[in-house]
């Protein structure tokens, strides 16, 4: 059966996902119409995912629409703001099957209703399959954690654990064989990341720099070194690992993925030592950890279990441009 766009549209990106009373006007006309609330300043993020480039064009459309949502929202925590409203911007394969669609929409629902985040309208294409989320949320004006502000002295904390996403995409490459449970868990950590939207609002008076870690800690924690002019140590015996990370690799291999492989999506923030007992108030005990210290001489420094630099073996990912030599603007 064929679908014309208007009734992908009608079907499944317009009635069935979270009302607002802050949106007047959402699908339907040639834009939304939203109020936002006094005091508050509007935080704007937009992130794709592109098939064969983010995710294997065979994952689960479930977790395609739950992962969309999941890296704006993640984008939303690092700001510390709260989101609110989403568009869609869908490029499908022509022959793309409904089921496709109805369990890409159902995974995105899930997560737009865990939130609240009304889905105000979009763009329906066929072509590869790309799929673009662009978010917005409110932050209480000035009140927004930022990459720039880390000074010399604070410590430099993240949430949960790291490296688990980078175990989980070599699972399903194939690059090594895990227990059943294991691998459910670990492909869990990379389809549906958890964004850290409560701990992110709870740093706002309390982190001096924060930032979401998509493409591996050490790419990510460069740019808050770099936007605050900062250096920094992290003590790699202080990495929150997961139980699956320790049991399946060696230490070193352990690190590497912590270091360097993305998709996470925790936290990362530095916090002033004025401020670490209202840290503790703020975050629970156990959902975060200090791994280092900002530092004035620039540069990331990885040290090891007895003090021995480590150079992490990849720096985290990055999309490079094969810029054409005939341009005349190169
Ligand atoms: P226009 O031609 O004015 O750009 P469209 O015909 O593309 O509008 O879309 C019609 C309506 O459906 C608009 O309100 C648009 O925001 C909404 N819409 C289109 N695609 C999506 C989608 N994938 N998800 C949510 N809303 C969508
Ligand atoms: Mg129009």
């Amino acid at each position: 059966m064929s679908l014309h766009e208007f009734e992908v549209i009608a079907r499944y990106f317009s009635q069935t996902f979270p009302h607002r009373a802050d949106v007047i006007f959402g699908v339907g006309d040639d834009a939304a119409l939203c109020v936002a609330p006094n005091g508050m300043q509007l935080a704007i993020a937009i992130d794709t995912l592109v098939a064969g480039v983010h995710f294997p064009p065979e994952t689960d459309p479930k977790d395609i629409g739950y992962k969309a949502l999941a890296v704006n929202l993640s984008d939303m925590a690092a700001m510390g703001a709260t989101p609110a409203w989403m568009t869609l911007a869908l490029t499908c394969p022509p022959d793309t099957h409904e089921n496709w669609l109805a369990h890409f929409s159902y995974g995105l629902r899930e997560l737009a209703e865990c939130y609240q985040v009304s889905l105000i309208g979009g763009d329906t294409t066929t072509g590869p399959l790309t799929i673009t989320i662009q978010i917005t949320g409110f932050v209480p004006a000035q009140m927004a954690l930022h990459r720039h502000g880390a000074q010399p002295g604070d410590g430099i904390y993240v949430t949960g654990t790291l490296g688990d996403a980078g175990l989980g995409l070599a699972s399903i490459q194939q690059q090594l064989h895990l227990p059943v449970l294991a691998r459910h868990q670990v492909e869990s950590r990379l389809n549906r990341p958890t964004p850290r939207l409560r701990e992110g609002q709870a740093l706002r008076e309390i982190a001096s720099s924060a930032i979401d870690i998509s493409d591996g800690l050490v790419a990510d924690l460069g740019h808050i070194l770099a936007a605050s002019q900062v250096g920094a140590s992290i003590y790699l015996n202080q990495l929150p690992l997961s139980t699956i990370l320790r049991e399946q690799l060696s230490l070193e291999a352990a690190w590497q993925l912590a270091l360097s492989a993305g998709d996470d999506y925790e936290l990362c923030f530095t916090v002033p030592q004025h401020q670490e007992s209202a840290l503790s108030k703020a975050l629970v005990t156990g959902s975060y950890t200090r791994i280092g210290m900002i530092e004035t001489l620039p540069g990331l420094r990885c040290v090891n279990a007895s003090g021995q630099p480590f150079i992490p073996k990849s720096k985290g990912y990055q999309h490079s441009f094969n810029l054409n030599p005939d341009d005349p603007d190169n």
